[in-house]
């Protein structure tokens, strides 16, 4: 009896559209999938196919990976917001002359009514606030970027966030509610409202999942302070799944 032997594809994953991609080609008899998370999460929840955990040791640990364990492919998946794992999978890749796609859904665009303000950094969305006038704030930053926001003693902060921030920075006036999207459009109106938030401080992750916030902002006329995505090698990209599974054909990587 013939043995096949699988092609071995490793997903830079943690995120929706990374466990979206693992669920897909793990269908895929003629694929080992790999995934890797960083492990920021005690308890993540695990994508189908196999799972490594933790860095790799930068892009020349990434390149060694890639060669001891044979992997043929490699998706970026991660967050628009981890570009440190992207530059660093770029290089890694380019070392092992492993094939590299990212996986990356589109940015939000600014529509007519919104009162978006772009900002690069947290400092700059600092700078905004302390200049726009802002008194409640719906501050959807992630757990572990809410420090350069602790010494606004003047705003009141509605801390949304996953998993409890460990520490969590020293806010003179705010609450914490914890809280896993996807997040439905009727529930960020009643949270705005009930709130009586006027600005949102949010990154610009794009996807479905945490949009509802802007469409309530907008309907409101509130202001939303939005970090525009940091910068990412140029790759081949897909943003959606089926897309990076059509690169995934013998045209594109030369599989086995
Ligand atoms: P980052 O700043 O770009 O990465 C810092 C380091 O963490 C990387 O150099 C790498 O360490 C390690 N790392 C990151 N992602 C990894 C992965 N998928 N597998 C193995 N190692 C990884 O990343 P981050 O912004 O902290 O994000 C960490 C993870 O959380 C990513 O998987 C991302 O998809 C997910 N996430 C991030 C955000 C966000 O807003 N940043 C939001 C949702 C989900 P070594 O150099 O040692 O290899």
């Amino acid at each position: 009896m013939q043995t096949q032997t699988k092609t071995k594809i490793l997903i830079l994953g943690g995120t929706t559209e990374g466990y979206a991609l693992a669920d897909a080609l793990t269908t895929r008899a003629d694929l080992r999938v790999i995934n890797s998370l960083a492990g920021r999460t005690d308890h993540p929840r695990l994508p189908a196919g196999e799972t490594r955990i933790g860095g790799f040791g930068g892009a020349a640990g990434l390149a060694d990976y890639l060669r001891e364990q044979g992997i043929r492919a490699v998706i970026d998946a991660t967050h628009p917001f981890a570009a440190g794992m992207g530059w660093n999978a770029a290089e890694g890749c380019r070392v092992a002359a492993v094939p590299l796609l990212r996986l990356e859904r589109p940015a939000w665009s600014a529509v007519p009514g919104d009162r978006w303000e772009s900002v690069a950094d947290w400092a700059g969305a600092v700078a905004t606030l302390i200049g726009g006038g802002s008194r409640r704030v719906l501050l959807a930053v992630g757990r572990q970027e809410l420090a350069p926001f602790a010494g606004l003693d003047a705003i009141w902060f509605l801390i949304r966030a996953v998993t409890p921030p460990d520490p969590l920075p020293p806010f003179p006036a705010g609450e914490l509610l914890l809280a896993r999207g996807p997040f439905d459009l009727g529930g960020e109106r009643a949270l705005l409202d009930d709130q009586a938030i006027d600005t949102i401080v949010c990154k610009n992750s794009g996807g479905e999942a945490t949009a509802a916030k802007l469409t309530a902002a907008r309907e409101r006329g509130i202001r939303v302070i939005i970090r525009e995505r940091p910068a990412r090698p140029a790759l081949p990209t897909a943003t959606t799944v089926a897309e990076a599974i059509a690169w995934l054909s013998p045209a594109s990587v030369p599989l086995p």
